[in-house]
């Protein structure tokens, strides 16, 4: 469907339902409220959603609790789960053109990307934590002859969800593929911003024959439904991903609770480093600006602080600079287009807020830093490029989550780690260097949970991904993902 006209048209008969799913059911709120839910696009309203609150909260938890302890899920060998998430899995990608206009119309991101991205990872994700759940073996201990430990894991019993609007089925995937697999149940709070394909996705659950009451879905409001669930003592874990701010709530939640468990995957400002001696800056800066751009620039992950050797910096500022064009902000439903909408108007304030703080702060900007196609009455910024910055600005400092790029300059590789190294936060980081030595003693300098080298768009299912510092604690994707939502037990078996 490559024509733009038939994705507008599409998106006019688009079922849109904002209600909850609780036990298996779509649901309004329990006291009935709800808000209206607009597109970025253009502004245009698309839908109420149920404006869920600590009742609504308290049903999706006693769905969960009670599908969790009569075990109609966690009671089911490993094989049998595998086999109705892979259906899940199946269903997401035979659902891909729905899923992938919702996601579009919810929260701005070009059609292109949603069918291409997110629909595919978030199916791969399923599919990939279903094929690993029957091949995970438990531990027995080195113990003396006259006794037997079985080391065991254990689902953990109801998980709640809590994610962000910037790519809302990926992350919700990333939760729901581990805590699923392993036997828990769920009780998932999307963004309001962005909470369309996460309802979908728990309709499309209960048709592969997830039971009713396993996956909940409950849309609402942070400080409403998001602070409910965080706050609920009857759940044991909490997976959240968001802002930093939003994260140090949930540790204070869990310590007002039941000291609930708390995987906090949170903020960026990730440093892309540019030595002298690596000899394709054309590259570096083709890839620095597609990763930056992508989605926006609204990823935790987006290289926003770009650390350039001094004797490079003019040519890689300009190199930069002409592949903005490319990423001029078009209309998300055209599949030609590379960079969309942000997801919302108070976003668009934020972004354009601290392109006025990185001029008023003496920052040069070569590119960009003004809101676009204001005539469609949705919330564009264009592709900007800051040169000239240093960590003690703003706009190096704290996450923007717009397309902004931060260019700073080094003189040497200890000034480069420095200055990488000089953030609260510690998601990602990329090396540019052919020498070997260095490549590897920068890696391994670097303070952040992911670090590339001579790449940046390297990505799959089966490698962490969290942060240090404050970008969070826990680890999202591959098999370390089941420590999250699974108890360790040890039992004690005498031998006589
Ligand atoms: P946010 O923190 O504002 O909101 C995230 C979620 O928390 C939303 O569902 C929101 O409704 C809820 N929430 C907000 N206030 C709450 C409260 N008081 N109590 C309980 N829940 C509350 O973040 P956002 O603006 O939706 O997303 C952007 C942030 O997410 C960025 O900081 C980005 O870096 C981060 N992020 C991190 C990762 C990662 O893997 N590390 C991935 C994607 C996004």
């Amino acid at each position: 469907m490559s024509n733009p006209s038939t994705w507008s048209e599409r998106a006019t008969t688009l079922r849109l339902d904002g209600r909850a799913v609780i036990e298996g059911k779509r649901v309004d709120a329990v006291e009935g409220q709800a808000f209206v839910k607009h597109s970025p696009i253009d502004g245009r309203r698309l839908t109420e959603v149920a404006r869920g609150t600590a009742p609504d909260i308290d049903a999706a938890v006693k769905s969960a609790r009670a599908a969790f302890d009569d075990r109609r899920w966690a009671g089911k060998a490993p094989a049998v789960r595998k086999k109705i998430l892979q259906r899940f899995a199946d269903k997401i990608l035979a659902a891909k053109d729905e899923l992938a206009l919702l996601e579009t119309l919810d929260m701005g991101k070009p059609i292109q990307y949603a069918l291409a991205v997110d629909v595919p990872a978030t199916a791969r994700c399923i599919a990939w934590y279903a094929e690993a759940v029957d091949k995970v073996y438990d531990e027995i201990a080195p113990t003396p002859d006259n006794a037997l430990a079985l080391i065991t894991r254990e689902a953990m019993g109801v998980i709640g969800v809590i994610v962000p609007w910037n790519y809302p089925m990926i992350m919700a995937a990333w939760k729901l593929g581990p805590a699923l697999a392993a036997g828990n149940s769920v009780v998932l709070k999307p963004s309001e911003k962005s909470p369309l394909t996460a309802l979908r996705l728990a309709e499309l659950a209960v048709e592969a024959g997830i039971p009713p009451g396993v996956l909940n879905v409950v849309p609402g409001y942070g400080h409403e439904a998001g602070e409910a669930l965080a706050l609920h003592m009857d759940v044991d874990a909490i997976g959240f991903t968001g802002s930093t701010r939003v994260g140090r709530r949930m540790l204070d939640y869990a310590g007002k609770s039941n000291l609930k468990r708390v995987y906090n995957e949170l903020g960026g400002k990730s440093a892309f480093l540019v030595f002298d001696d690596y000899d394709d800056i054309a590259r570096a800066a083709r890839t620095v600006a597609g990763s930056m751009f992508f989605n926006q620039g609204e990823s935790c992950n987006a290289p926003s602080r770009v650390l350039v050797h001094d004797s490079i910096a003019d040519e890689f500022v300009k190199l930069v600079a002409a592949e903005t064009p490319k990423y001029q902000p078009g209309d998300p439903l055209n599949p030609a287009t590379e960079l969309g909408a942000l997801v919302d108007e108070t976003q668009m304030k934020t972004v354009l807020g601290y392109i006025a703080a990185g001029h008023e702060e003496g920052a040069h900007c070569v590119s960009g830093g003004l809101q676009a196609r204001q005539e469609t009455g949705g919330f564009y910024v264009q592709p900007t490029v800051f040169d000239g910055v240093s960590n003690a600005m703003k706009i190096a400092r704290e996450e923007i989550f717009g397309p902004v790029m931060s260019v700073l300059r080094f003189k040497d590789e200890a000034e480069a780690i420095a200055l990488a190294n000089g953030s609260s936060y510690g998601l990602q980081a990329s090396v540019w260097s052919h020498n070997i030595n260095r490549a590897h003693r920068v890696a391994k300098a670097l303070r952040a949970g992911t670090v590339h080298v001579n790449q940046y768009d390297e990505d799959d299912i089966t490698v962490p991904f969290g942060g240090y510092k404050q970008s969070g604690n826990g680890r999202d994707k591959s098999l370390h993902a089941f420590d999250k939502y699974t108890e360790l037990k040890t039992t004690w078996i005498r031998l006589d």
